[in-house]
C-alpha cells in the first residue's frame, strides 16, 4: 500500500514591532543599477573592494534595460568610423552581444558617429550574468529613502524593501540614481531645471513589420513634422530604427514630462503609452507597406533623461562641451552632439565635427560637500545643455568606473584630495587611448 503524501507544516507567526532593519557592510555602496551604476559596481570588484548595489527596480540595468533605450551612443569617437573612445564594461558588452548577433553598427547619420543597436533582453542578460560571477552583494526592489551623515561623509543608507527595511553602511558611495537620489537625500545641494521641463520620452518596440519597404529617417522626420498634429502626437520630432533581420524596430517619438511628484509622473507614465500607442498609428497609417501590421511587443519604462542633478566642484558648460575643453582631470570623452529635449514639439540638435571630443571631469562628479560619495551618469553636474550631451550610455560607462577608482583612491580619506595624475593613470583609457 503506497503510504500517505506527507503534509506540510506551518507555525504561526505575528511581526514583532519595531523589527529591526537588516544590516549590510560594505567598502563601496552603489546606489543605482544603470549603465553607470553597473560600470562603477563592476570596477570597484575588479579593484578588490567590497561592493553592494542596490536599485529600486526588481531588474538590473536601469534605463539602458528597463526603458528599452536600444541603441548605445558615446561609444565612438565621431565621422564614419570612428575609434572607441570608452572602454572597460563597454569592451565585454561589444564583444559578447556582437558575438550573440544582437548588436547593429549605424554609421554617420545626423549624430555624425556610430551607434550601436541592441538586443536590450540580451544586455539585460549580460549585466546579470556579470554581477553574479563577481559576487556584488545585490539588494533590488530596494529604495533608498534616507541617508545619514557624519558631516561630510555618508555612514549609511536606509532602504525599503518589500520584505522589510535594510541599512546599508559603507565606506563610500556612488550616487548612480540618475535623479541625485543619494546626493538629495543626504542634503547635498542639487540642481532642478529652472525654465521648464527637459522632456522624456516612453520608447516602444513593434514587432511584425516589413524591413523591405521601411522608410528612411528624414523621410519620417518630414511626415512627423507635417503630421503629428493628426495622430494627437505631442512630438513632432523622432524615428523608428529598425534592427535588420528581426522584424522589430525601436521607436522613439513622444514627449512626456518627468516631474518629480510621485503621482504626478505615475500619470505621466501612463500618459506616455497613450503618445506611444499613437506614434505607432501614424506609422501604421502613413507608411502601411512596412507597418501595416505592426504591433507594440515592449513599452518600457517611461525614459527620464533629466530631472534633478548634484551641485559639484565644477559644473560643466556648454562653452566647455563646444570648445571641446580637456581637463587635468579628465575621466570620460564623448563627440555626442548636445541634445536638448526642451520643448514638447521637437528637440534642439547641435552635431559636432569629426575630430571633435569633450571632456567630463572629475569636479563634475564630486559635492564640495561630501568627502566620500561620487555621483556617476545623468545625474553629475552640467549646465542643461551640457549634461545633453554627456549623458549618453559611452560617458556613463566611463564616469561609472571613475567613480569607483575615486573611492578606492580616496579609501576612508577625501574623495577631494586624490592626486589628478594617479587617477588619470586609471582612467586612462576612457580619456586618451585612440585604436
Ligand atoms: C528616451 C531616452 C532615449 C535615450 N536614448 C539614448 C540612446 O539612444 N543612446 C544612449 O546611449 N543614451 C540614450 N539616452 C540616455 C541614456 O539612456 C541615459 O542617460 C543613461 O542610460 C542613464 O544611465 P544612468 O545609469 O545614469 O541612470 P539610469 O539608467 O536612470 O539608472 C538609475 C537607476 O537608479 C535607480 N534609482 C533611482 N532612484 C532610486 C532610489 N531612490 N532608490 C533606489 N534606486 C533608485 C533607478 O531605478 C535606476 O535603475 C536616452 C535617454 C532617454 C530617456
Amino acid at each position: 500500500m503506497a503510504s500517505p503524501t506527507p503534509i506540510m507544516t506551518a507555525t504561526r507567526t505575528v511581526r514583532r514591532d519595531g523589527a529591526a532593519a537588516r544590516r549590510i557592510d560594505a567598502e563601496i555602496c552603489v546606489v543605482g543599477a544603470g549603465i553607470a551604476g553597473i560600470s562603477a559596481a563592476l570596477e570597484a570588484v575588479r579593484l578588490g573592494r567590497k561592493v553592494v548595489l542596490v536599485d529600486g527596480l526588481h531588474a538590473l540595468g536601469g534605463q539602458a534595460v528597463n526603458s528599452v533605450i536600444g541603441t548605445f551612443c558615446g561609444f565612438f569617437s565621431n565621422g564614419h568610423s570612428g575609434y572607441q573612445t570608452v572602454h572597460g564594461i563597454a569592451d565585454g558588452i561589444l564583444r559578447d552581444l556582437g558575438a550573440q548577433g544582437a548588436l547593429h553598427y549605424r554609421h554617420g547619420g545626423p549624430s555624425n558617429t556610430i551607434v550601436v543597436q541592441y538586443d536590450e533582453v540580451a544586455l539585460a542578460r549580460w549585466i546579470e550574468r556579470a554581477i553574479a560571477a563577481a559576487g556584488i552583494t545585490v539588494l533590488l526592489g530596494a529604495v533608498l529613502r534616507q541617508a545619514e551623515r557624519d558631516g561630510r561623509r555618508i555612514r549609511s543608507i536606509e532602504l525599503a524593501t518589500r520584505y522589510g527595511d535594510v541599512s546599508v553602511a559603507a565606506t563610500g558611495f556612488v550616487d548612480a540614481t540618475g535623479d541625485a537620489a543619494l546626493a538629495w537625500n543626504a542634503g547635498l545641494a542639487c540642481r532642478e531645471a529652472a525654465d521648464g521641463p527637459i522632456y522624456g520620452t516612453q520608447m516602444v518596440v513593434i514587432e511584425g513589420i516589413d524591413e523591405a519597404h521601411q522608410p528612411d529617417r528624414p523621410n519620417v522626420a518630414a511626415r512627423l513634422k507635417q503630421k503629428a498634429k493628426d495622430y494627437g502626437l505631442t512630438r513632432e520630432s523622432g524615428f523608428a530604427f529598425v534592427f535588420p533581420g528581426k522584424s522589430i524596430a525601436l521607436v522613439n517619438m513622444t514627449h512626456v514630462e518627468t516631474p518629480l511628484d510621485p503621482v504626478a509622473m505615475t500619470q505621466k507614465s501612463l500618459e506616455g503609452k497613450e503618445q506611444a500607442d499613437r506614434a505607432v498609428a501614424f506609422l501604421r497609417g502613413e507608411y502601411p507597406a512596412a507597418f501595416g501590421r505592426a504591433r507594440i511587443r515592449t513599452y518600457g519604462a517611461l525614459g527620464i533623461r533629466q530631472t534633478r542633478w548634484i551641485v559639484g566642484r565644477q559644473q560643466l558648460t556648454v562653452d566647455d562641451v563646444r570648445a571641446g575643453r580637456n581637463f587635468p582631470d579628465a575621466v570620460a570623452r564623448t563627440g555626442w552632439p548636445i541634445e536638448l529635449h526642451d520643448t514638447p514639439q521637437g528637440h534642439v540638435w547641435e552635431p559636432f565635427g569629426d575630430d571633435h571630443l569633450h571632456y567630463v571631469p572629475m569636479g563634475s562628479l564630486v559635492s564640495p560637500e561630501c568627502d566620500n560619495m561620487v555621483a556617476a551618469g545623468r545625474n553629475i553636474d552640467g549646465d542643461v545643455a551640457a549634461l545633453s550631451s554627456v549623458r549618453v550610455m559611452g560617458p556613463c560607462i566611463a564616469m561609472g568606473a571613475a567613480a569607483a577608482h575615486a573611492l578606492d583612491l580616496s579609501g576612508a580619506g577625501s574623495v577631494h584630495q586624490i592626486d589628478d595624475a594617479a587617477l588619470r593613470a586609471r582612467v586612462r583609457d576612457n580619456v586618451e587611448r585612440r585604436d
